[in-house]
């Protein structure tokens, strides 16, 4: 048996996902591209310049593994999806445990799990996020550079440019605090209390879908079942519902502040504190608060 970890970066989602392959296979070893993780493991590292999916995967599918661990990030989804058609694999995305060939994995935004067998000789799974503790590990790679014979077309797909996101690089899963905003903050001007509230915090910001199907904010703001999973220490859902799938991507933050007009909410049964009225009215008050007691207005 032969397991590799993608590592795409030695960051908390990676390090879940090699926490978990070490605890599948002690020997796995790690496949990354362009820089080498901080981990003591074997790294194999492929030499090509950006984000391809098709060409990462290409260089994963050249080892020949049995087993592809990697985190269940959309890139760690993506590659292993390309992967898994490369190595006539069978692939499950958010695994949260597994023995062997028998999988547990979050199904429905989480809400229900499953247990299946995976019925093949080469086994590719995504972990699911924030379902690992990490395990300590402090070492040096033992890098391996090589270069992968790639196939015409699988450079096609690639990334081109980048674009700073709206939360200034501060990434929205790992955020110690987030702010969201759903239809209640009313439009894309009323993320500007949020956002100030943000920069106070050092938080990042978050949106439901209703916020990113209506054009306010980016897909990459988004936080649910078909966006982001975060567990913050704080969330702090504005003007937001709590749908089952919006919960499904924040049921791993520590404490969750809501802040809503309708105090029958669903998203009051999740919350640990709860602010009742106009998050237009509630969010500047906080704001000039925090701005008080830290002597800055
Ligand atoms: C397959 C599928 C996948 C999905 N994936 C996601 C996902 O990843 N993430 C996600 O978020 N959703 C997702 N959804 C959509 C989800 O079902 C909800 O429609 C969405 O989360 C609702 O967004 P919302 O809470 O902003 O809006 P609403 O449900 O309309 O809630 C708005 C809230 O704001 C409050 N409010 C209104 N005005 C004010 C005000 N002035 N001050 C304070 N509060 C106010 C209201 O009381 C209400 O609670 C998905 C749906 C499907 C079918």
């Amino acid at each position: 048996m032969s397991t590799l970890v993608f590592l795409e970066a030695a960051d908390d989602l990676g390090l879940q996902a090699l926490t978990f392959a070490r605890r599948y296979d002690p020997e796995a070893e790690v496949v990354a591209i362009g820089n080498a993780p901080g981990v003591s493991a074997r790294v194999h590292l492929a030499e090509i310049e950006g984000y391809a999916p098709q060409a990462w995967a290409r260089a994963i599918a050249s080892r020949s593994p049995t087993t592809v661990i990697a985190a269940g990030t959309e890139r760690g989804n993506e590659v292993l999806a390309h992967a898994a058609v490369m190595l006539d694999g069978v692939f499950a995305a958010n695994v949260i445990a597994a023995d062997g060939d028998t999988v547990t994995r979050q199904r429905w935004g989480g809400s229900l799990l499953e247990e299946a067998r995976l019925h093949g000789d080469v086994k590719l799974m995504t972990v699911a996020p924030h379902t690992v503790a990490i395990e300590a590990d402090a070492g040096e790679p033992e890098v391996q550079p090589f270069r992968p014979e790639l196939e015409a077309g699988d450079l096609i797909a690639r990334v081109g440019e980048r674009v700073e996101t709206s939360s200034g690089g501060l990434s929205l899963a790992e955020a110690p605090v987030v702010v969201s905003g759903g239809r209640g903050v009313g439009s894309a001007e009323g993320f500007a209390a949020l956002e100030e509230l943000a920069g106070l915090l050092g938080a990042a910001i978050g949106c439901s879908r209703a916020v990113t199907m209506a054009g306010w904010r980016p897909h990459t703001d988004q936080v649910g079942q078909t966006g982001t999973k975060i567990s913050p220490d704080l969330y702090i859902p504005c003007g937001i519902s709590g749908a089952t799938q919006h919960m499904a991507g924040c049921k791993g933050a520590k404490n969750l502040l809501a802040i809503n007009n309708d105090a029958e909410a669903p998203i009051m049964a999740t919350a640990d504190y709860a602010v009742i009225g106009d998050v237009l009215e509630i969010v500047p008050a906080i704001t000039a608060e925090l701005r008080r007691v830290r002597g800055l207005s």
